[in-house]
C-alpha cells in the first residue's frame, strides 16, 4: 500500500442534503486524520443514487491516497454504496457466512429473526476485508485497489466512531499507513479581547514560526466572547514537537497576559470552577438577561454541584426587590441596568444563599429596549466575593440577543476568574 498522506471522505445519503440533517462523520474523520498528519483534501456528500455515489467515489480514487465513504450500508433498497463501490471497481459481491451469521445472533440476542433483506449487509466485493461493527448489524469494509485503501463505513455516529477510532489506533490499518509524521496541535484560548486586539498582540511572534525549519501553523478563531489559537506542528518526534510547542505556547501566553486563560483545551466554565475549587468557594448567580445561561454552562461540567450553590433568574423588576433585596428606589432612580442594581443583586444572592461568591448579570439583549444612553447589549456583570471590595463594570457586547446573552454570561465567567486572582 502506497503511503497514506491524503485523504477525501465522500458521506452518503439523501437525508444529508436535506435541510433537517447534518454531515457530522466527516467532522470526526478530519480530526482523526489530522492527527495522524493525513490531510483531508476533499468531502463530498451525495444522495443514495447508486450512479453518482459511484461517479464521486472514482473521481476521489484518482486523487487521494485513502478515501473513506459513510453510510449506505443498511439493509434496505437505498442502501447502495457497498453495490456502487463494487461496481466502480468491477468487483463481483460474495456473501461472507461469517458476517450472516453474526448478524443472525444479533437478532436473536434480542430474541427476533433475522429479516432476509440483512443478507445484503453480508456482501463484501471481492478481496475486500471486513470490519467489524460492535454497535450495528452493518459490518465495515475495506480494500486495497492499486495501492490506494478504500474505507466503508456505517453512517449512524455511535458505529462509525469505535470502527474508525480502531482503524487509526496504533496497529490499525489507517495508523500503519500514515507512517511516522504525525500533526500535533495544542490551542490557547482568550477570553476579553476582540480577534483583531489578540492578532495584534500574537501576530509578531506566531509570524516567525511559519518560516522555521519545522514551521509551527497558527489559526485564529474567533466566536462570542473566546478567541482562540490554535497551533499545530507536524513531525514524527513526538516529545520533540510537545517541547517546541509548549515553548510556543508560552510565548503567546507572555504576550497576552491575563487574557489568556486556558492552554489545555478546557473552557471557561471549567477553569472558573476549578479556580473556585481551589480555593473551598461556593458561588451563586442572579441572572436577569442571561435567564439562567450563566448557571447553566456552570452545571453543565460533572462535579459542578460541590461548587456550585444554585441561584435565581430575577428576569422583573418585582423579583430584584422581593427576591434579592434590591431596594426599589434604586431601580426607579438608575434603572434595572446599572451598576448600583447590578452591585445589589450580587450581593444580594450572596447574601441569601449563604455563597462565598455572588456574581450577576443585568443589562439589554435586545432587539428592543435600548436607549440612547443604554443601547442594546448594554450588560452590566458585578462580582462580591466575602472580604473583598466588590468587582462591577459595564460592557457594550455587539451582536444580535443570542449573541449578547453569550457575551454576557462569557464576561460574567471572566470577572468572577479575575476576581478570584485578585
Ligand atoms: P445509513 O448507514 O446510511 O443507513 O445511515 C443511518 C443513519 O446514520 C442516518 O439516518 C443518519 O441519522 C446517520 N448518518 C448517516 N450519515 C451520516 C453522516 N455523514 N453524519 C452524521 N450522521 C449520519
Ligand atoms: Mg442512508
Amino acid at each position: 500500500m502506497n503511503a497514506l498522506r491524503t485523504a477525501e471522505v465522500i458521506a452518503v445519503g439523501s437525508e444529508l442534503l436535506g435541510w433537517t440533517r447534518l454531515d457530522t462523520n466527516s467532522l470526526f474523520i478530519a480530526d482523526q486524520l489530522s492527527r495522524l498528519g493525513i490531510e483531508l483534501r476533499a468531502k463530498a456528500v451525495v444522495g443514495d443514487d447508486r450512479g453518482r455515489i459511484q461517479a464521486m467515489f472514482t473521481r476521489a480514487l484518482e486523487r487521494a491516497d485513502l478515501v473513506i465513504l459513510t453510510g449506505g450500508l443498511g439493509p434496505t433498497d437505498d442502501d447502495l454504496t457497498r453495490e456502487a463501490i463494487a461496481g466502480a471497481l468491477g468487483l463481483e459481491l460474495e456473501e461472507h457466512e461469517e458476517i450472516t451469521e453474526r448478524i443472525r445472533r444479533r437478532f436473536e440476542r434480542r430474541g427476533a429473526q433475522m429479516p432476509e433483506v440483512n443478507r445484503r449487509q453480508a456482501m463484501v466485493p471481492r478481496g475486500a476485508q471486513w470490519i467489524p461493527n460492535a454497535n450495528g448489524s452493518a459490518p465495515g469494509l475495506r480494500l486495497e485497489v492499486d495501492g490506494r485503501l478504500v474505507v466503508l463505513l456505517p453512517g449512524p455516529p455511535r458505529e462509525l466512531q469505535p470502527m474508525l477510532l480502531d482503524l487509526c489506533a496504533p496497529g490499525g490499518v489507517i495508523a500503519e499507513g500514515a507512517g511516522a509524521e504525525r500533526l500535533h496541535r495544542v490551542s490557547l484560548f482568550t477570553t476579553g479581547l476582540a480577534e483583531s486586539q489578540v492578532e495584534a498582540l500574537v501576530q509578531p511572534i506566531y509570524s516567525l514560526w511559519r518560516t522555521e525549519e519545522e514551521p509551527i501553523e497558527t489559526t485564529i478563531l474567533a466566536s462570542p466572547g473566546q478567541v482562540e489559537l490554535h497551533l499545530t506542528l507536524r513531525g514524527p518526534d513526538e516529545a520533540h514537537a510537545r517541547a517546541r510547542l509548549a515553548r510556543a505556547l508560552a510565548a503567546l501566553q507572555a504576550a497576552l497576559g491575563n487574557a489568556a486563560y486556558s492552554t489545555d483545551g478546557r473552557r471557561l466554565p471549567e477553569v472558573v470552577l476549578a479556580s473556585l475549587r481551589a480555593r473551598g468557594h461556593t458561588i451563586a448567580a442572579a441572572e436577569s438577561c442571561t435567564g439562567g445561561m450563566l448557571l447553566e454552562r456552570l452545571t453543565s461540567i460533572p462535579g459542578s454541584s460541590a461548587t456550585v450553590i444554585g441561584g435565581v433568574v430575577a428576569y422583573s423588576n418585582d423579583l430584584k426587590v422581593d427576591w434579592l433585596g434590591v431596594a426599589t428606589a434604586a431601580i426607579e432612580a438608575h434603572g434595572a441596568v446599572s451598576e448600583v442594581v447590578g452591585a445589589a443583586m450580587a450581593e444580594g444572592i450572596r447574601a441569601r444563599t449563604g455563597a462565598d461568591v455572588g456574581v450577576a448579570i443585568t443589562g439589554i439583549a435586545g432587539p428592543d429596549g435600548g436607549t440612547a444612553a443604554k443601547p442594546v447589549g448594554t450588560v452590566v456583570i458585578a462580582v462580591s466575593i466575602a472580604g473583598q471590595p466588590l468587582m462591577v463594570g459595564t460592557h457594550l457586547f455587539a451582536g444580535d440577543r443570542d449573541m449578547v446573552r453569550v457575551q454576557a454570561t462569557q464576561a460574567a465567567l471572566n470577572r468572577v476568574r479575575l476576581a478570584l486572582q485578585a
